[in-house]
Parts: C-alpha cells; structure tokens; sequence
C-alpha cells in the first residue's frame, strides 16, 4: 500500500475502494475509518510500517456505517482492544441491530452504484461502539470536534481538527479531479448537501474525504466551490 503524508501527524491509507486515515501521536494513534471487510490485515501492516504497536491504537472513529467505511473495525477493534465511536445515528447500524435505510441515487449514480458496491461484502457487526453526537470532541490532535453532517447517511460525522488547520470529511464530500464534489450515494441528498455547506463554512487549510485525494492548501475555498457533478 503507498501510504499518503497528508500533513505532518496524519496519513491516508488508501484501501482500495476508500480511504482510511492514521493521526500519529508521540503516545499512541487513532484510526478514522477501517476500509471495507478483510483490510484488517492491510490496516495492520500500514500501522506496522508507521511505527505504531497494537497497544498504541488509542481508538478508532467511524464517519459513517457503510461497509467500505465500517468494514473491518470489528476485526480491528477486537485485534487493538480499541475503543470505537460512530455517530448517534448511524451506531444501530453498525452494531448491526437495525436493517440500514434505503440510499437516494440519482440517474447518474445509480450505474456507479452498482459497480462500486457489486463486490462490496456486508460490514461485520461492531457491537462495543461509543455514540458521539454534534460538537463532542475526540482527544485527536488536541481536540478534534466532532461535527455531525446527516444526509449521507443518518449519523455521518465529519471531524474538524482546528489546531492543525484539517478537515476528515467522510463521504459528505469527495474528491474528484482536484475539486470537491458532493458525495454520492446519500439516504437523504438535500440534507447531505446542506450538511456540505456546513462544512465548507469551517476554516481549514486540509480537507481529506473517504473517496479521492486530499484537498492540500485552501482547502476552506475549495469546498465553498463544491459541486453536485452527480446530482
Ligand atoms: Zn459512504
């Protein structure tokens, strides 16, 4: 896997069909996203490479419960002993304890769709899963706020680290071509993109998404100018 040096402390892991990110700490690391089931093994050996043990996983964050997101924390929260928070509304879903509600596509993404989730295999239940809810903090470089950006799915979460200037934005929004785009595949598209304007309000210098590359520099006028290319 080539590992990605965002910006000093964070690292995208790209597993594939989505994006994990890795903060480094001196004392230990947290894990945003997992990629989809069976990257436990990948994950591990990125972690391995950064230096971190398994006693120094501190904890793993999930932006949303979608199997390419949510896929292997169970295998790597029982493998660390880490804690795992999610959203309030979307832990039912990873806990496996309610059926997921029905995606929103468009013309345009419904042939995407079915590419991108025909070898997609069911995230396994995560049943230990802390709630988080709008303007908790996740002890992440300093305090990294938890902002809560429904529409992708019911409880994404996105994090804003204000110290180093860093947005993780999930899949509310994506990268492609250099811009920033409304992510596809939402339950609820007209809160998703209001959840994106939320967003692009925040004053960050990074924005990293769960699909395409880190947005490096400006990125608070990159999102201001996102757009809806699937909508
Ligand atoms: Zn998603």
């Amino acid at each position: 896997m080539d590992l990605v040096d965002v910006v000093p402390g964070l690292v995208m892991l790209p597993l594939g069909i989505s994006n994990a990110y890795v903060w480094l700490e001196p004392d230990g690391a947290t894990l945003v996203d997992t990629g989809p089931p069976g990257s436990a093994p990948a994950v591990r050996g990125a972690l391995e490479v950064l230096g971190v043990r398994r006693e120094e996983l501190r904890q793993i964050v999930l932006t949303h419960y979608h199997d390419d997101h949510a896929g292997s924390a169970a295998d790597l929260a029982l493998w660390a002993r880490a804690p795992v928070a999610a959203g309030a509304g979307d832990a039912p879903f990873v806990r496996g304890q309610e059926p997921v509600p029905a995606l929103e596509l468009t013309a345009a993404e419904q042939e995407l769709h079915a590419v991108v989730a025909a070898d997609l295999a069911p995230a396994p239940p995560c049943t230990a899963v802390r709630e988080v809810t709008d303007h908790d903090v996740v002890a992440m470089a300093g305090e990294a706020v938890v902002v809560a950006v429904p529409g992708h799915t019911p409880g994404s979460i996105a994090l804003h680290l204000p110290g180093p200037g860093v947005l993780v934005a999930g899949d509310t929004i994506a990268e492609h071509g250099g811009a920033a785009i409304l992510g596809p595949f939402n339950h609820d598209r007209a809160q998703a993109w209001r959840s994106l304007q939320r967003l692009a309000a925040l004053d960050v210098d990074v924005a990293c998404f769960g699909h395409g590359e880190p947005i490096v520099g400006d990125a608070h006028r990159a999102l201001r100018e996102a757009t809806d290319p699937l909508g």
